[in-house]
């Protein structure tokens, strides 16, 4: 596999993507990873047995979605091939498949088609959540770098039957008892810090991620007390200039609100269309199309720029929901705004409505992928996970990674 050189992604110097030059992926791995998403992957026996035994490695733990179907036992949240985190989505039978043929070889990523093969690497569980149970009720390891919360667990528009038809939260947490429903501002700065402490080394960013009370407004207020609490522990131990802190909420109904994101340094913050196209926007998230709009959406993102700066907004935009050039030209339409589009593979989620309803196929993602990588060559937009985006399309494509031919895969 072939490292890109740094620093070859036009746009990559932008104040906004603090690393998006120090990487070493390869350009094969990115396609591996959007056949590895499209499809799914299986287990073998071998493979289940062997992670079994395995204690430092982080598991799937599904907090807010369980992509795994038919299967018991722990699984890795994500594997890492060549520098590329790819999500372990475990839909069933599969061309793709992690193995394990002992320790001269270490676990593989095969390809059952082609015969190919390939070394993958597990992502090292944090420590401090491995071992003390409160931290772990708070908080979780996303992609290997991200110490992600999830807060409130609930969303008012499965209440309404309203809720993202891809989105499988209330059936997740109802199956998975073992986190914190609500977390405070106090929780999150003991959290953040008491990971800070002990592993000092091994985070690059704090995401929270909601869940949306009714009262938007003040759900959005209280999602802001919380970024606040991230950003001050963080900024205790003084590493404010090497970890971010990120936050996916609704928007406020009071525009103003936003303004208040202003005073967290480097925050990057996300309100999601999930779709580009209008009629997907009402089917695929019919809450958010009849308690907001996609107009105020719009608007709310404006300001949020505004608010934050260039490129620090975002919004994401879910491939296979819509047809690919949607996708594309939602992306770039985005990016012209100055808000940095967030690309991930839908990825079918037991609990959620659409399931395994619909997949998307290779072509299809590597036609996103293709664009995608396009509209980072026009303009300095911004991955919002920095490496760690498992199902996620834009870190591979900020470092160039779509370039050239879409290799067979399928
Ligand atoms: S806004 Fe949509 S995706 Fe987010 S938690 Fe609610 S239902 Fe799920």
């Amino acid at each position: 596999m072939r490292p890109i050189p740094a620093g070859s992604v036009p746009g990559s110097a932008v104040r906004a993507c603090p690393d998006a030059s120090d990487a070493d992926e390869s350009p094969s791995a990115a396609w591996i990873k959007l056949a590895v998403l499209s499809d799914g992957l299986s287990v073998e026996p071998s493979f289940v047995s062997w992670f079994a035994d395995q204690r430092g490695f982080a598991q799937r733990r599904n907090v807010y979605n369980t992509p795994v179907w038919g299967h018991e036992g722990a699984l890795p949240q994500e594997i890492r091939l060549g520098g590329v985190v790819i999500a372990v989505n475990a839909y069933g039978a599969s061309p793709w498949t992690l193995t394990w043929a002992g320790h001269d070889t270490g676990p593989r990523l095969r390809h059952r088609a082609s015969g190919g093969e390939w070394s993958v690497e597990m992502v090292a569980d944090l420590e401090s959540l491995r071992t003390d149970t409160e931290l772990a009720s708070l908080a979780n390891l996303y992609g290997g770098s991200a110490l992600s919360f999830f807060t409130p667990r609930a969303c008012y528009f499965f209440a309404d039957s309203t809720q993202c038809r891809f989105c499988s939260l209330a059936g997740t947490a109802r199956e998975q008892d073992s986190f914190a429903n609500r977390l405070t501002p106090d929780q999150i700065r003991y959290a953040v810090d008491a990971v800070l402490a002990r592993e000092p080394g091994r985070i690059n960013q704090v995401m929270i991620v909601g869940g949306n009370e009714r009262n938007l407004d003040r759900g959005f207020a209280n999602h802001v007390a919380l970024v606040q609490a991230a950003a001050d522990a963080i900024a205790a131990h003084g590493l404010g200039e090497r970890i971010s802190v990120h936050l996916a909420t609704m928007p406020p109904h009071d525009l103003d609100r936003i303004d208040a994101l202003g005073a967290v340094r480097g925050v990057h913050v996300m309100f999601n269309l999930e779709v580009w196209d209008e009629d997907a926007f009402e089917r695929i998230a019919p809450g958010k199309h009849r308690d907001y709009g996609r107009t105020r959406m719009m608007q709310a993102l404006a300001r949020l720029r505004e608010a934050i700066g260039q490129y620090q907004a975002h919004s994401i935009l879910i491939a296979g929901l819509e047809p690919a050039k949607s996708t594309v030209e939602g992306a770039r339409a985005l990016a012209d705004m100055g808000i940095s589009p967030i690309v991930n593979a839908y990825h079918s989620d037991r609990h959620s409505e659409l399931g395994l309803t619909i997949r998307p196929s290779y072509r299809h993602l590597a036609a996103v992928a293709a664009g995608l990588q396009r509209v980072h060559e026009d303009y300095p937009v911004c991955p919002y996970w920095r490496g760690c985006g498992r199902n996620a399309l834009d870190y591979e494509a900020a470092h160039g990674l779509f370039r050239g031919p879409v290799p067979r895969l399928d």
